[in-house]
């Protein structure tokens, strides 16, 4: 986790908040989508564990009353993510066809769909898991496309005692003792800072 990390949550207000008065807010969704294309190359899912705001917000704020409960097979399922990720990127590109180019339009455009977007997101991080929109997020699996497996987890698994803390700990649930290195890994090291052995740690 990076030393700003837990202070991006105050981002999901400022953005709504000030988007309301200020369209220009708005342009802050395209800087979070250049950002993670940008990072993705180099270290994979590690924009959405240690920099998104959305993601943060429900790590940091709402797990705090989250059922927390399983994440659906449904929402990992390839076919799934992609149906949602065309559907997304043609309503976005709808809705910036209509600003028809117009930069306060277009701003006030992308303030209403951070704000849709994160109603929805929130939704799901109570209803279901904080990080259950991650797996099927259009943004998560944009970055799966771009990973170039550079910043990796990895493991000794000779010093591994399968006490099972780094499954518990895992915000995407992911079986992080079996499956070392999943694409899904959002590299916010949180198994590794709580394995006992020392046995996780990121091949940069
Ligand atoms: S999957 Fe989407 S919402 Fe979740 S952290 Fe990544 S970019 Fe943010
Ligand atoms: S927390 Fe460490 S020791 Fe325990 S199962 Fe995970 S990798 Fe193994
Ligand atoms: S496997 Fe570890 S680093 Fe990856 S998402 Fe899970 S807890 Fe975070």
């Amino acid at each position: 986790m990076l030393k700003i990390t837990p202070y991006i949550p105050i981002l999901v207000p400022v953005v709504i908040i000030g988007g309301l008065f200020y369209p220009l807010f708005g342009y802050f969704l395209l800087i979070d989508m250049i950002a993670l294309m940008l990072i993705s190359p180099f270290k994979g899912r590690f924009f959405c564990g240690n920099l998104c705001s959305r993601g943060l917000f429900n790590d940091f704020i709402l797990s705090k009353i989250s059922r927390k409960i399983k994440i659906p097979v449904l929402f990992k399922n390839m076919a799934f993510r992609i149906i949602i990720l065309i559907l997304m990127m043609s309503f976005m590109g709808y809705r910036v066809i209509q600003s028809q180019g117009i930069v306060y339009k277009l701003g006030a455009i992308l303030v209403s769909m951070y704000i849709m977007q994160t109603l929805v997101i929130s939704i799901i991080a109570v209803t279901v898991s904080p990080r259950a929109w991650c797996h099927f997020c259009p943004a998560g699996t944009i970055q799966r496309f771009f990973d170039r497996k550079k910043h990796i987890l990895k493991a000794h698994k000779d010093k591994c005692i399968n006490c099972g803390i780094c499954n518990k700990v895992c915000p995407m649930q992911l079986p992080v003792n079996e499956i070392i290195n999943h694409p899904d890994c959002i590299k916010c090291g949180r198994c590794i800072d709580s394995c006992p052995k020392k046995v996780l740690y990121f091949k940069i």
